[in-house]
């Protein structure tokens, strides 16, 4: 337990640590089991913001890892949360999924149609997989009026089954590209708003909270920027090979495992 001791909270990254797509990782299942036995906090994080937090948990629960939606951080959720904390009277046009929809009519945000953009206050950009140019051209004129644009994450490609596909990063670029504006906040990781949010939720501070992920452009270099544990798992993204590539900069993690069960176990 090494990577763990004197740990109180765990931050963990769910894509490439629990399970790649639709694939349980090995391990993983007893891995959090014995985490909530030991009493750690638990939080499940993930920069996709294109399903609730609902959704999740059923997949999680599939898994047979069972979470509260409580316990569970994805970009879209945090998203609304910042916006509520500093805008709570926000009228969002939403390029993005229903999962993202969601989570900002959760918390009470109104949501805004494309008949009436001109009230929008707020652009709020993440994956879409049925972005249409007809998206496109509504948010351009909210942006080209001064609403605010906001990221939920910018992840460049999220792997699926079939090799890696566009992230949210091809949402902000068809916005980027016409309005020549950039989002003003992106939420997810590396920001650090999403994992401070994660870390209110568990009541933790940074010196007992550990965060375990597959990415060193992410996961690692927001616990690193915010003075957390990092743990690298190697059953998603990063390697063993870029791990030695970033050796020297603010990327490299305080352990690296070949996936949780072994983070956790040794
Ligand atoms: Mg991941």
């Amino acid at each position: 337990l090494r990577a763990l001791d004197g740990i109180t909270a765990v931050l963990i990254d769910m894509d490439g640590v629990l399970y790649r797509g639709n694939i349980p990782i090995k391990g993983a299942a007893r891995a959090v089991e014995w985490l909530r036995k030991q009493g750690k906090k638990l939080i499940f994080l993930t920069n996709n913001s294109a399903n609730s937090r609902s959704a999740y948990a059923r997949k999680l629960k599939r898994m047979g890892i069972p979470v509260r939606k409580s316990e569970i951080v994805t970009s879209g959720y945090a998203t609304a949360l910042y916006l509520k904390k500093n805008y709570p009277g926000a009228k969002v046009y939403v390029v993005g999924e229903k999962g993202l929809r969601q989570e900002l009519k959760e918390a009470g945000l109104r949501i805004v149609y494309p008949h009436c953009v001109e009230e929008a206050t707020h652009v709020v950009v993440g994956l879409d997989r049925k972005l249409s140019y007809a998206k496109i051209a509504v948010a351009l004129r909210a942006l080209l009026q001064g609403a605010d644009f906001i990221a939920t994450n910018a992840d460049a490609t999220f792997p699926t089954e079939e090799g890696l596909s566009p992230g949210a990063g091809a949402t902000i670029g068809a916005l980027v590209g016409c309005s020549r504006r950039k989002p003003r906040v992106t939420v997810g990781k590396p920001s650090p708003t999403m994992v401070k949010i994660a870390m209110s939720l568990a009541e933790a501070e940074p010196k007992e909270t550990a965060i375990i992920g597959d990415r060193l452009d992410t996961d690692i270099a927001v616990g690193r920027k915010l003075g957390l544990r990092t743990i690298l798992v190697l059953s998603g993204i990063s390697t063993s090979q870029d791990v030695k590539s970033v050796s020297g900069t603010g990327l490299v993690p305080n352990f690296v495992h070949e996936n949780l069960e072994r983070a956790v176990f040794g």
